[in-house]
């Protein structure tokens, strides 16, 4: 067989096994799995490291408006900063506009990503507005390969929060579609109430902003969801479960064997309220919804992921710029946009604080990142795994190599990273999409504009 690639002298893991192979690409598949694989025009050293299946981020938000400004990252920049950190699909959230069709969000999404993207992609649709005919199109939509949704419970006095009854209306379409709902679990009612009164009150610096979202809000919202999804008999999964008392919620739950999933991220793991302290405004740069957690919570959160209540970690990479963005809330946390950049750290971080620090093997942080998305979203075994057959998206992980995070070191579009100085051992070395090197040497050599939409199925099947 003719292979255009070989991955030569590294070891290979997959979400259930570690050896060590060569891996034969040909055609943007692996093609073969074993030694004394031949010449290729093009061989990879992968000599002392890991061979991964590239991670699969399934919550991003490029070129997002949100606030009255947009994120920072766009699908050309997300992209890059995703393959350097070992990232080989994304799926975006696309956010319907009030009295918009989802195919015309859809086609909105498509606009964005169209020739910019650097690696393989995807869109959910965020529903805000079923005054039309949205309820409708859901069945469409998944025929068209969108096989996720998404709701908010948060957010109140903007279109994105939704009713309990919008929220059971449309569970029911997507379980009638064969698809996945997904929901933001907050009590935005709760949160409202609390904002005002501190507002009032003068509290208006960034650590408000955490205490205005207490755990029991989202661990309230989380029960609520399950409620809803139990009555509606669909399939759901939590997006960016941060509070340990939501976990039980969703812990619960599944021991009661009901078809319920969540995700945490990185900045969870890693990030701990205190951050939110930091003086001159400087606290705004870790403002995100649900907010960090006390130092105690984490260990909860690792439970969570080695027991597999938590199924995957995506980054919630929503980037705003520290000037200009989130110094919009200066004068008031309430104004500061929520999110937090993460995208090109995710891996490196969970590698580090996961398998370096003892909390997960090897394998449970390839299906966490990379092999259960596949499965739930619809992407499996195209995606999330290293097989005969598979797309060659593969990443070269060197998890010896030691790093101090900085600004200046990573290629995300924004003046800062929440990491600054965090020390993480094991980085990426090279990253492959569909058997074309992408990230090499530091650098980004794939081409925007040669990642592909990837059509979804319907499956939440993990
Ligand atoms: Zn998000």
């Amino acid at each position: 067989m003719e292979l255009d690639l070989i991955v030569k002298g590294g070891t290979v893991v997959t979400g259930n096994d570690i050896y060590r192979a060569d891996v034969g690409v040909a055609g943007g598949k692996v093609a073969a799995l074993g030694v004394d694989l031949g010449t290729t025009p093009r061989i990879v050293n992968a000599l002392g490291k890991y061979v991964l299946p590239g991670a699969i981020d399934v919550h991003t938000h490029l070129e997002m408006p949100f606030m009255g400004t947009y994120t920072a990252d766009d699908f050309r920049t997300g992209t890059a900063a995703a393959a350097a950190g070992g990232i080989t699909t994304v799926v975006d959230w696309a956010i319907q506009e009030p009295g918009e069709s989802l195919f015309a969000t859809l086609e909105k999404w498509d606009k964005k990503a169209a020739g910019k993207t650097v690696i393989d992609y995807s869109f959910h649709v965020v529903l805000t507005d079923l005054s039309r005919n949205a309820l409708d199109e859901i069945k469409d939509v998944v025929r068209n390969g969108i096989g996720s949704f998404k709701c908010f419970m948060a957010y109140k006095g903007t279109p994105l929060m939704q009713t309990d009854s919008n929220l059971f209306r449309i569970m029911r379409r997507v379980r009638d579609a064969g698809a996945l709902f997904c929901v933001h679990a907050e009590n935005g009612d709760i949160i409202d109430v609390l904002v005002r009164e501190y507002v009032a009150q003068g509290r208006l610096a960034p650590i408000y902003h955490a205490d205005t979202r207490p755990p029991e809000v989202e661990a309230e919202a989380t029960a609520r969801a399950i409620a809803l999804a139990e009555i509606a008999r669909c399939p759901l999964l939590m997006v960016h479960l941060s509070a340990k008392e939501a976990l039980q919620k969703v812990r619960e739950a599944r021991d009661r064997g009901l078809p319920i999933h969540a995700e945490t991220c990185p900045h969870y793991l890693s990030l701990h309220y205190e951050e939110l302290e930091r003086p001159d405004f400087e606290g705004a740069k870790f403002v995100c919804s649900p907010p960090l957690r006390r130092r105690d919570n984490t260990p909860h959160l690792w439970s969570g992921l080695r027991e597999e209540n938590l199924q995957e970690i995506s980054s919630d990479h929503c980037a705003f710029n520290w000037k200009l963005q989130k110094e919009l809330g200066r004068d008031s946390f309430a104004n500061i946009p929520n999110g937090i950049a993460g995208i090109e750290t995710m891996i490196p971080v969970v590698f580090s604080e996961g398998v370096r620090g003892g909390r997960l093997t090897l394998n449970q942080f390839v299906r966490l990142t990379s092999t259960n998305s596949a499965r739930l979203f619809g992407l499996y075994p195209e995606k999330g795994t290293i097989a005969v057959g598979s797309d060659a998206d593969l990443v070269v992980f060197d998890p010896d190599r030691k790093v101090t995070v900085t600004r200046e070191l990573l290629h995300q579009n924004v003046d800062h990273t929440p990491y600054e100085g965090f020390s993480v051992t094991g980085w990426p070395a090279v990253t492959i999409s569909r058997g074309e090197v992408v990230f090499e040497n530091g650098q980004i050599v794939g081409r925007p504009g040669r990642g592909r939409f990837v059509k979804r199925r319907a499956t939440t099947s993990v």
